[in-house]
């Protein structure tokens, strides 16, 4: 993760088309915008695709469909996606794309309506129906989103699990309880099911998804029941995202003590002044925080944290701003996801008073973000000249590079040939704020 406005890349698609545009065969291309939870939707998407005879390429103008699962958490999220659209209309208009779907959050807003006819898009759809798809693609109509025994992402070696869908918090500024609706938990025997059988297909990495992980509970058991038991079924589990409010000291210590978990925490705190915190509505004040920071840092003393802030929300003063830096220092963050607060229609925020100028948000973003790479760094440094095991999540690139994580939750990028989903040793030779850099043991730099 990177101190960074956080959008994510188109997905890397695994595998080559089994058919081409050259041959006849249906093709598609699926575009992924925004979080992980997004990415894991897609991966129902693909089946659907797959299970209609489509094979799966990836530019745009090589697709006979083309579906645009997007994010609508901040502005510069549907900016993205216009633009996208825009491309779009011109390759249909020269015969190259047939048909667009757009799908997920954008879809399950108000705005999707002025863009469906803007754009002339074929098939929208919201994050609660996606399994209309199944009929847009010729397949039977089915009444339940496409979900289990999914192959996992990252070419079946690591794999999302989704464990809870929507929010039943009401942050000033969000727009995630509106498009994603309120919580539900999965019962736990169907996410220990699934688990045994990504585990049993060979997958290495569990990742347990939802809006607040930590929030879920099913019929007397809470989150940290269903991570035991999750981490005693897999060899290697994380979990992401969680909210402070519901962040158990017993998950924390669990953390540190349970082998299989990654020792790494992602918590977002938003803001460090009290008066803020209060006025987003997150339920919790920056000292309650500190105190569960303080029990991580104590539980997993290798471990990694790492948070999201939100910069220029309405109201927000100097004084709030220096508070936030002091948080920041004291919690000393791995890394953070940093946003510029982005008005979203319909949410409380938008209509607040105390706009901070663009100037000063800009300001103020550059300075939390180099309070966070200082400490990273430093953090970093300390890993210098130690030996790690690393688990491969991604094959080395062109420049030979693979990138690998220690078990303490620190992304390693190292030279080897080694496969994804595979463990091994490596030296770490340097380090930066986000990475750090290693050999395998024994090799001369
Ligand atoms: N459920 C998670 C939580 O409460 O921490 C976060 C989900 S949200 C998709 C991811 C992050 O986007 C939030 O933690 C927040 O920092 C940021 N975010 C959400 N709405 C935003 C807005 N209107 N402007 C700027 N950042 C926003
Ligand atoms: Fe949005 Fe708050 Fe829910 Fe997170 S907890 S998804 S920020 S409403």
């Amino acid at each position: 993760m990177s101190s960074m406005t956080k959008t994510t890349a188109p997905i890397p698609l695994s595998s080559k088309p089994q058919g081409s545009a050259d041959h006849g065969a249906k093709t598609a291309c699926i575009r992924t915008f925004g979080c992980q939870m997004n990415v894991h939707d897609s991966d129902r998407i693909r089946r659907m695709i797959q299970d209609a005879g489509y094979a799966e390429v990836q530019r745009y103008e090589d697709a006979d469909l083309v579906i645009l699962n997007t994010c609508y958490v901040r502005e510069n999220a549907v900016d993205r996606v216009k633009g996208h659209l825009g491309e779009l209309n011109r390759l249909r208009r020269e015969g190259r794309v047939k048909r667009v779907a757009l799908t997920g959050c954008i879809g399950a807003a108000e705005e999707s309506a002025t863009l469906r006819q803007t754009y002339d898009i074929d098939l929208v759809l919201g994050t609660h129906n996606t399994y209309e798809l199944a009929e847009f693609v010729g397949l039977p109509t089915m009444q339940e989103t496409y979900t289990p025994e999914l192959p996992g992402t990252e070419g079946g070696h690591n794999a999302f699990v989704t464990i809870m869908t929507g929010c039943n918090y009401q942050c000033s500024y969000c727009i995630v309880p509106t498009v994603r609706g309120r919580m539900a938990c999965r019962p736990m025997e169907s996410v220990i099911r699934e688990v045994e059988n990504l585990v049993a297909g060979g997958t290495g990495y569990i990742t347990l998804l939802g809006q607040t992980v930590d929030a879920w509970r099913h019929e007397g058991k809470r989150f940290c029941d269903l991570l035991e038991a999750v981490s005693e079924s897999a060899p290697r589990v994380w979990f992401t995202t969680s909210h402070p409010s519901n962040m158990e000291d017993r998950t924390l210590k669990a953390i540190g003590e349970r082998d299989t978990i990654v020792k790494r925490l992602h918590l977002p705190v938003q803001s460090g002044s009290d008066r803020m915190l209060k006025v987003m509505h997150r339920g919790y004040k920056a000292e309650r925080y500190r105190r569960k920071i303080e029990v991580f840092r104590e539980a997993a003393r290798d471990g990694t944290l790492s948070t999201d802030i939100i910069v220029g929300h309405p109201g927000e003063t100097e004084e709030d701003h220096e508070q936030t830096l002091r948080l920041v220092e004291d919690c000393a963050f791995d890394s953070a996801y940093i946003f510029k607060f982005s008005p979203r229609r319909g949410t409380e925020a938008a209509s607040l008073p105390g706009t901070v100028p663009d100037a000063v948000v800009q300001r103020r973003f550059l300075e939390v973000l180099r309070q966070v790479e200082q400490n990273a760094f430093t953090r970093n440094q300390r890993k210098v000249g130690g030996e790690e095991e690393i688990y491969i999540r991604h094959g080395s690139t062109e420049d030979g590079k693979a990138i690998g994580e220690t078990w303490s939750g620190h992304a390693v990028h190292v030279k080897t040939g080694a496969a994804p989903g595979t463990y091994m040793k490596a030296k770490i030779e340097s380090a930066g704020p986000h990475v750090l850099y290693a050999v395998e043991p024994g090799t001369r730099v």
